[in-house]
C-alpha cells in the first residue's frame, strides 16, 4: 500500500508528493510536453467536456507534470489545492482579477514588491476596485482601514527589501471580520520557513522563480489556497486567460523542490551568520534580519517563522556613492535584481528594484541610498564574509577593487 504523502515530513514531501508514475515506471517524473491530449472516442471526449469522465483536455487547462507540481506544493503548504501560473505576477495578478469585482475594496500593506504595488496602486482602480494602502507593521491602521467592508487584503510578510513582518493571525481576524479574505505573498518566507495558511490567510502565492526554482533557470507562479476557491473561483480564470506554465518549467520546478530544504536551511543559517557579521562591520550603519535581537518585529518573526529566510539587508554610511563603491567592490557576489538563487546576488533598491515607487514612498518605508540588499545563496559563508569584508573596505577608502 502506498504512503499517505500527509503523514510524511516536509523534506519527505518535497521528494515524493505528487509524483504519479506511467507505466513506464520512470524514477524520475515525468514531462509531459504536450499541449492537447487525445480521446479514446468521441463519446469519451463529450463526457470529459461534460466532467463526468476525468481526462486532460488541454494545457492551458491542466496537464500531468503541472500536476504532479502542484500536488507537492499543496501538500509541502497545507493546502487543499494548488495551481501554478508561468510566473510569480502571474500568480498575483489572477488571485486578485479572480476574486474581485467593481466596487469591492482592497487593503494591502505599502511594502509590496514592486509589481505587486503596482497592481494595487494602478491596474485595479482603472477596473472601478478602490485600493487602501496601509503600513503594514502597525495594527490600528490595519484596524482603521479594515473598519469599513473589504474584499481582499494583500501583504508580504517578511517584505522586500526591509524584511518587515506583519503579523498574521491579527491582521486575518480584522479581514475576516471586513468581509475580505487574505491573500500572502510567501516568496521570502518560503513555504518551508512560514506557513500563512496555519496563521488564518486564505491564499497563498509565490513566485517559483526564486526559492523553489533556486538556481536561476526558470519563471514561475503558484497560487494556493481552499478546494473551493482553487476550483471555484481562480480556475475559470486561469482556464480562459491562460498564465499557464509551461511543462518544461513545471518539471524544473519539481527538481528544484527535491532540494528546497536542504538550499533553504544552508541559505538561511549563512544569512543569519553574515547579518551578525555585516553588524560590526565599520561604515555599515544598520542590519535588517528579521531574528536579530535588534529586528524590532523580532517576536513575532520568531513566531510565525521557524528561521530568518535567505535575504539580509543593510545600510552604509554616505548614501548611494557608498553604496554603490560597495557593490562595484564585489568580487564574488553579483549585482542582480533576483533573489533566491543558489548565487549569491546584491540589489541596491533605491535605484533598481523600488526605483518607480518615487521617493515619498521609499521613504516611507525606509528605503534610502544607503541601503543594500544581498540574497545569501550556497557559497560557503566565510567566502561570502571575506567578500563583504573587502568590498566595504575599498569602500571605506574610496577605492573599488574592481573599478581601480
Ligand atoms: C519576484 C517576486 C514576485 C514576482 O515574481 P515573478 O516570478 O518575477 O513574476 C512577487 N513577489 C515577490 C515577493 C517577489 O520576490
Amino acid at each position: 500500500m502506498p504512503l499517505d504523502p500527509s503523514h510524511l515530513r516536509p523534506s519527505t514531501r518535497l521528494v515524493h508528493g505528487g509524483v504519479q508514475r506511467t507505466p513506464h515506471g520512470e524514477t524520475a517524473e515525468a514531462l509531459f510536453l504536450t499541449s492537447g491530449y487525445v480521446y479514446d472516442s468521441a463519446e469519451q471526449a463529450e463526457a470529459t467536456f461534460t466532467g463526468t469522465v476525468d481526462h486532460y483536455q488541454y494545457s492551458r487547462f491542466a496537464n500531468p507534470t503541472l500536476t504532479m507540481l502542484e500536488d507537492r506544493l499543496a501538500l509541502l503548504e497545507g493546502a487543499e489545492a494548488c495551481r501554478t501560473t508561468a510566473t510569480g505576477m502571474a500568480a498575483v495578478n489572477a488571485a486578485l482579477m479572480a476574486h474581485l469585482k467593481a466596487g469591492d475594496r482592497v487593503v494591502a500593506a505599502r511594502a509590496l514588491f514592486g509589481s505587486c504595488h503596482w497592481i494595487v496602486s494602478t491596474l485595479l482602480p482603472k477596473f472601478g476596485i478602490e485600493t487602501a494602502f496601509v503600513d503594514g507593521t502597525d495594527l490600528d491602521q490595519w484596524r482603521a482601514a479594515l473598519s469599513c467592508p473589504a474584499q481582499l487584503v494583500l501583504l508580504e510578510t517578511p517584505s522586500n527589501p526591509m524584511l518587515e513582518m506583519v503579523d498574521l493571525p491579527a491582521v486575518a481576524d480584522l479581514a475576516h471580520a471586513a468581509g475580505a479574505i487574505v491573500v500572502v505573498d510567501n516568496v521570502f518566507a518560503t513555504p518551508l520557513l512560514q506557513q500563512p495558511l496555519r496563521l488564518g490567510a486564505d491564499v497563498v502565492v509565490y513566485s517559483c522563480t526564486k526559492h523553489i526554482d533556486g538556481q536561476g533557470r526558470v519563471l514561475g507562479g503558484a497560487v494556493l489556497g481552499s478546494r473551493k476557491w482553487i476550483t471555484e473561483t481562480l480556475q475559470p480564470f486561469i482556464r480562459n486567460t491562460g498564465p499557464a506554465l509551461s511543462p518544461f518549467n513545471a518539471w524544473l520546478l519539481l527538481k528544484g523542490l527535491e532540494t528546497l530544504a536542504l538550499r533553504v536551511e544552508a541559505a538561511s543559517r549563512s544569512a543569519a551568520a553574515i547579518a551578525d557579521f555585516l553588524a560590526e562591520q565599520p561604515g555599515v550603519t544598520r542590519v535588517w534580519y528579521p531574528t536579530r535581537a535588534d529586528h524590532p518585529q523580532q517576536d513575532l518573526a520568531r513566531r510565525q517563522m521557524s528561521a530568518g529566510g535567505t535575504i539580509v539587508t543593510f545600510e552604509v554610511a554616505g548614501g548611494k556613492v557608498s553604496a554603490f563603491r560597495v557593490m562595484n567592490g564585489f568580487r564574488l557576489i553579483s549585482i542582480s535584481n533576483n533573489l533566491g538563487d543558489a548565487k549569491s546576488l546584491a540589489t541596491h533598491p533605491a535605484t533598481t528594484t523600488h526605483m518607480r515607487i518615487g521617493e515619498d514612498e521609499r521613504a516611507r518605508l525606509g528605503i534610502t541610498d544607503g541601503v543594500i540588499r544581498v540574497s545569501i545563496g550556497l557559497e560557503d559563508p566565510e567566502d561570502l564574509k571575506d567578500d563583504l569584508r573587502q568590498a566595504l573596505a575599498g569602500s571605506t577608502r574610496g577605492v573599488s577593487p574592481l573599478a581601480a
